[in-house]
């Protein structure tokens, strides 16, 4: 049996020199681009596989790469004793897209300046599924009676399309007491933040073809219709741009308002709306966000609906002056907590279908919400964890983004899950110049160690 005193008595040495080691596996995994969303990408992401499969096995898992209709799960399974409770460790080694010019330095090029660690996958989400790894080794080593079992996706920045595929037929190998995920953000540096709510998406296509060409517009402007402005004229029936209300009947019907302890919450988490516009580079908010609790309820507790690009017509340099023939909007919805993204794309194609026959509207892309607890032995092991690594108990936040992933294991492995996220706003998630400082994986050992400890005391 370990006690605390001989547990974290060498963490401080052991995180020390284990830095090379986090730093050199962290450079090898950014610099393979795992980007799922480029099919040019296949050979890296399988790379990326190997060499996260590699590390696992270093670390003494049993390891291995399962192949799914898309990329494949890497899956480790490291049993200290049959008799001991398991945790199971998520997180997703592909990343998002970089556009080179946008960025300080070659994003797929790992760059260290003092504790600071810059590249693509940094922080999201290599650096943290690094520390959690290297934190696993030292429990191990040091006698902490849990198993743990790793599952490292490749496809969660696609919306994991084969997730389901892989924890349904490897059910068998997948039983555990609980789940860790470590792939979230805190609100502040200052103030650890662990989220127990995701928000659930439903992606649509409006698409409308108008004739079978682009025309001259001094030759039918005035008869032909315009597709553009028509899309235009849906979208703004669907939703008011100014305040971001959406307009569609029933669309708000499901939604569970978050209670007063709840956006309290939310409100001591070290938020500030001047932080939160600096940090995304926001000049201007929409007029109806007047205090900093409406803020994070319009991001954490609230849906959303919003049009991510218009296509169509002529968009090179001057005018060109046709009628285009053909538009497309690519829209999509966030949901919290029990809206149903097959709900809301009926009431979505509805809607546009009476005010505009001839939109399609395609569905794509659904994830469900999800809402997990922020009391019970969890997140209460999650608070002591984040004390004691990071010196204060962690506010209770919803994270405005979606893992499907997440809802899968919760549906199928029907065990708790507790977030423990170690990004921070300025790590530049999903953004340019994406990075991730030595200061959150040193702290990041300690805490999940911490939390490894607290719950192998859980029957
Ligand atoms: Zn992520």
């Amino acid at each position: 049996m370990t006690n605390q005193s001989t547990l974290f008595q060498n963490i401080d040495n052991y995180i020390r020199s284990a830095r090379n080691e986090f730093e050199d596996k962290l450079a090898a995994l950014v610099e393979t681009p795992s980007i799922s969303s480029d099919p040019e990408r296949v050979r890296d992401i399988n790379r990326c596989g190997e060499i996260a499969a590699q590390y696992l096995n270093d670390v003494g898992a049993k390891t291995e790469t399962v192949p799914t209709p898309g990329y494949p799960v890497v899956f480790g399974s490291l049993i200290t004793d049959p008799k001991n409770p398991t945790v199971t460790i998520y997180n997703h080694l592909d990343v998002q897209p970089a556009d080179a010019s946008e960025w300080n330095k070659a994003p797929f090029t790992f760059y260290k300046e003092g504790d600071r660690y810059e590249g693509r996958g940094t922080t999201d989400d290599k650096g943290p599924a690094m520390t959690a790894m290297l934190a696993v080794r030292y429990a191990v080593e040091n006698g902490l009676p849990l198993n743990f079992k790793f599952i490292w996706e490749l496809e969660e920045e696609i919306g994991s399309p084969n997730f389901e595929y892989f924890v349904k037929r490897n059910i068998g190998h997948l039983q555990t007491n609980s789940v860790l995920v470590s792939d979230t953000i805190w609100i502040s540096r200052k103030q650890p933040a662990a989220p127990y709510g995701l928000r659930g998406l439903q992606g649509f296509l409006f698409k409308l073809e108008t004739h079978a060409k682009d025309v001259h517009s001094g030759l039918v402007g005035g008869v032909a219709r315009n597709p553009i402005g028509e899309l235009a004229q849906v979208i703004s029936q669907c939703y008011d741009a100014k305040t971001g209300k959406v307009k569609i009947p029933g669309f708000y019907d499901d939604v569970v308002p978050a209670t007063k302890a709840e956006v309290n919450s939310f409100v001591n988490s070290g938020f500030t709306t001047k932080g939160y516009q600096k940090a995304h580079e926001l000049k201007s908010i929409r007029p109806n966000m007047k205090s900093e609790a409406d803020v994070l309820k319009a991001f954490m507790a609230l849906p959303t609906f919003e049009v991510h690009g218009i296509t169509g017509g002529y968009t090179g340099p001057g005018v060109k002056t046709i009628v285009p023939y053909r538009a497309e909007a690519k829209i999509s919805t966030r949901l919290v907590p029990k809206q149903r993204p097959a709900k809301i794309a009926r009431l979505v194609k509805d809607f546009v279908k009476q005010v505009n026959p001839d939109v399609k509207v395609e569905a794509i892309q659904a994830l469900e919400p999800f809402l997990g607890d922020f009391e019970g032995p969890y997140a209460d092991a999650a608070r002591t964890a984040m004390k004691f690594a990071f010196g204060r108990e962690p506010a209770f936040t919803r994270e405005g983004g979606s893992i499907g992933a997440v809802v899968t294991m919760q549906k199928h492995l029907k065990a708790p899950i507790t977030f423990l996220g170690l990004s921070l706003p300025e790590h530049g998630y999903h953004a340019k110049n994406e990075n991730y400082d030595w200061g959150q994986a040193a702290g990041g050992i300690k805490m999940f160690v911490k939390y490894f400890e607290e719950i192998s005391k859980l029957k």
